[in-house]
């Protein structure tokens, strides 16, 4: 197999397949590669919240969140809202102050007490102690999303190449020309690289250093119960939803931090952390506390030095790696790195805050500053 095509995109997470179904949209010939299979790392495997308030994506993901299953013509399993409720004031008081943040800039916040927080939350109990009320963002479905986004970029007529890792990139004069892979070299007029945490491995060898670490995070599933009003509730370090068919999936605590090259390393739950989770899900709602955990799974989340998204082009390169808010972003950033590829810069906000270039002269040490040592190390 070979081939030319305008827009070569690396990674069939939500972020590859969104920014393809963007440049596809604009009536480009795209060729989407990936090593695996499509969404089959973070991007299924997260917990479905959509409400980045401190990203400058956020407005843009807010605005299509709602339109995305009419945009793409598949389910993604939006639901509107959010509430997190607290077991202990100190979580309380920072709740309040994330509620005075929104407010400021704009978005409507209601500050809730007990009663109304379990009048909402059924599942919560006697210790709750109220919380806010995002009445913006919400949570989709992780799998049913990656897949709306690569069966829609596929009725444009974008390709989705499975099973098929790019081995290198190759660059004449600075620009990306080709990539080659296993099954072949492919041509393009402008490269994506959208492959989440192993990002850093690909772009070494051209000399573009994206300083990651790669965190292990895990979910838990609990048997369905009846349906709550809103499906998206967090508190006491958890994240997660309520899924349509009533099974709580949710994640938190925190993540094991494991080697910058997380290429071999298995995504599986083997850890403690599962226990752990179970444990703040009982604290945070002991009327399900008798539910039984009916699935576990892991995945590896890509982190920057200070938490934030790289989205940036070099030449005729654009990098998307999503330091753990790429599931909600997704829409935003598609959107993004489409601008960046067709016209250079970002249209709808000011990205410089997520330019490579923030990290030129970070200190060798970085990782053991941040206290994300890997396993090994540790
Ligand atoms: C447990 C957990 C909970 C989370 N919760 C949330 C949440 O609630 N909200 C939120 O916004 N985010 C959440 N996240 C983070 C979110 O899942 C990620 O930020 C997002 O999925 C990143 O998507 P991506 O497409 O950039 O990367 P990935 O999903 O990692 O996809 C990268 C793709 O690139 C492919 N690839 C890698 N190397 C190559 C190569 N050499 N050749 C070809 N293909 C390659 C991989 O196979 C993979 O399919 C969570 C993550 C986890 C693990």
């Amino acid at each position: 197999m070979s081939g030319h095509y305008d827009v070569i995109v690396i990674g069939a997470g939500v972020t590859g397949l969104s920014s393809a179904w963007w440049l596809a949209r604009d009536g480009l010939r795209v060729l989407v590669l990936d090593k695996g299979t499509v969404g089959a790392e973070a991007s299924s495997r997260n917990g479905g919240g959509a409400s980045h308030y401190q990203s400058p994506l956020f407005a843009e993901e807010q605005r299509l969140w709602p339109m995305m299953d009419d945009l793409l013509g598949y389910p993604t399993e939006h639901q509107a809202e959010r509430v997190i409720i607290a077991t202990d004031p100190h979580d309380l008081d920072h709740y309040h102050f994330v509620a005075d943040m929104c407010d400021a800039m704009g978005w409507r916040v209601d500050r809730i007490d007990g009663q109304t927080a379990r009048a909402m939350v059924p599942i919560a109990g006697d210790n709750c102690l109220g919380g806010i009320h995002f009445r913006f963002g919400g949570h989709a479905n992780p799998q049913r999303t990656v897949q709306a986004f690569a069966w829609a970029l596929q009725d444009l007529g974008g390709r989705i190449l499975q099973h098929c890792p790019v081995l290198s990139i190759e660059r004449t004069g600075g620009q990306v020309c080709a990539v080659t892979t296993p099954q072949g070299r492919f041509s393009c007029g402008a490269l994506v690289v959208a492959a989440g945490p192993q990002i850093a491995g690909l772009l070494a060898p051209i000399g573009i250093d994206v300083p990651l670490m790669a965190g292990r995070a895990e979910m838990i599933v609990t048997e369905p119960m009846p349906l709550m009003q809103l499906g998206g509730v967090d508190g006491n370090g958890l994240y997660g939803r309520q899924t349509l068919r009533g099974n709580l999936a949710f994640g938190g605590g925190p993540h094991e931090w494991i080697e910058t090259r997380p290429e071999g390393v298995r995504a599986r739950p083997t850890t403690p952390l599962s226990r752990g989770l179970a444990r703040r899900v009982a604290e945070l709602f002991p009327k399900a506390a008798h539910l039984h955990v009916i699935r576990s799974w892991a995945g590896i989340i890509e982190n920057t030095p200070d938490g934030r998204p790289v989205i940036d082009r070099i030449d005729n390169l654009v990098i998307a790696t999503m330091s753990g808010v790429g599931f909600g972003l997704s829409p935003a950033t598609g959107h993004a790195v489409r601008d960046l590829v067709v016209d250079g810069q970002c249209s709808f906000t000011d990205i410089a805050k997520l330019s490579l270039a923030r990290f030129a002269g970070l200190a060798p040490d970085w990782r053991e500053a941040c206290g994300w040592l890997s396993l090994s190390a540790a």
